[in-house]
């Protein structure tokens, strides 16, 4: 698990910046063509371990935006030049990767990894629902400011075919932010896919049909939850009178806008025993959904608060998982099993099973050491605890993980 975020000893920092880690061999070759989009020099910070800094220290003349020493810095510097080193976790930052800095703070974050499928744009940690599982319970923020360094983000990326997921909080509250954004990474990134994680609610606003649909991204999908095939329980589990009203509304404009729509739905207690008649109600109500995740829970935020309300072990649902995913495959629509072990789910469901958490926040537990499936399993999230353990975590053998592989195929 590589975290997102390490501590720098950071000399001459004098404001917010953005900027790209690029070696020197980049430097020459590519120059500022390592950036997706607009970017000057200052938009650069060079990679100089200490070893190549000793043997050229005139290296430090060149006109970047500052220099990362991803080791002890022997040489010394000027005193005016930005220059971050001696991180405390040294793979955490790598060449290619794009980091944020704040003045009188020496955490460095990565904003952007390169080569990964995890990217994500945050738009806001604002939200108009208050879900019981919430993973990130919302804010309220006037955080704005995001949309900014985002359209600044996507200049700064490496071009390239990784997928960009894009999310909140709730980022169709900041509408204009959002289509912008759309527009730029359509514009700035055209191999790149993006994926939108969204409650759906705001977009029962028709004009979003025209908007979405001018956009003409190819390549633009939406994750869209829903929690029940009835109001009742949807606005439960998502805590907001009405959503699911608004979501379904949602759905059809996203539909009418031509939009490729996947489905998610956060399996827990309140989820599970309706499961396969909400997939009826997607297959009847829903035809044009390009796919379905069905997806573990993640034990964090609000959910280890309601822990209770919440928790089930997935040895009790195996049934209707199992329906629900047979229901929708067999009628041609997309499912996938999300965040569950592989221990945990029956052989037959393998193939439907993916390695979904992303590396961030990925973990496997001790049981998993002597686990055969290690390489092939989603295992935990980081947040993982006891409590949330299912009473069937167990390693599988090569001859119990070969029954999986078989499936599989
Ligand atoms: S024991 Fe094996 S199958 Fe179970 S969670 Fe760990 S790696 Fe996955």
């Amino acid at each position: 698990m590589l975290r997102k975020e390490t501590h720098f000893e950071i000399c001459n920092l004098t404001g917010p910046r953005l900027l790209k880690v690029i070696t020197v061999d980049e430097f020459i070759q590519k120059g500022l063509a390592v950036c997706a989009g607009e970017a000057s020099f200052h938009d650069l910070l060079l990679w100089l371990p200490a070893a190549t800094l000793q043997d050229d220290p005139q290296l430090l003349s060149l006109p970047v935006g500052g220099f990362l020493v991803p080791d002890a810095l022997t040489t010394p510097t000027q005193d005016t030049l930005l220059v971050l080193h001696s991180p405390k976790e040294p793979d955490v930052v790598q060449p290619g990767d794009v980091v944020a800095l704040t003045p009188n703070s020496t955490l460095v974050r990565v904003l952007y990894r390169r080569g990964s499928d995890s990217n994500l744009l945050f738009m806001t940690d604002r939200c108009n629902s208050l879900c019981l599982m919430c993973s990130q319970p919302p804010k309220d923020i006037d955080d704005h400011w995001h949309i900014e360094e985002n359209l600044r983000l996507i200049d700064l990326m490496d071009p390239g075919e990784e997928n960009l997921g894009i999310s909140g909080g709730e980022p169709t509250l900041y509408r204009d932010g959002l289509l912008e954004i759309l527009a730029k990474c359509k514009t700035v990134l055209p191999q790149k896919s993006l994926h939108v994680l969204s409650n759906g609610r705001l977009l029962k606003e028709p004009s979003w049909i025209e908007a979405l649909a001018a956009l003409q991204h190819p390549q633009l999908s939406w994750g869209i939850p829903l929690y029940a095939d009835n109001a009742t329980e949807h606005d439960h589990v998502v805590q907001a009178p009405g959503a699911f009203s608004e979501t379904i509304q949602g759905l059809y404009n996203l539909a009418r806008a031509k939009q490729i729509i996947e489905v998610r739905v956060v399996l827990s207690r309140l989820t599970t025993q309706r499961l396969p008649e909400l997939a009826h109600y997607v297959f009847r109500n829903l035809p044009f959904v390009r796919h379905v995740a069905l997806m573990g829970i993640e034990s964090t935020g609000l959910a280890r608060k309601h822990h209770e309300a919440l928790w089930i072990d997935p040895l009790d649902y195996q049934e209707p998982l199992s329906q629900a995913v047979y229901f929708l495959a067999n009628r041609g629509i997309p499912v996938s099993i999300y965040n569950l072990p592989l221990c945990l789910t029956p052989p037959h469901l393998s193939h439907f099973a993916r390695q979904s958490i992303s590396d961030w926040k990925n973990l496997f537990i001790d049981a998993c050491q002597q686990c055969a499936a290690i390489e092939h399993c989603s295992g935990f999230f980081k947040s993982h605890t006891d409590r949330w353990q299912s009473r069937g975590i167990h390693p599988l053998s090569i001859e119990a993980f070969g029954a999986y592989a078989r499936s599989a195929h």
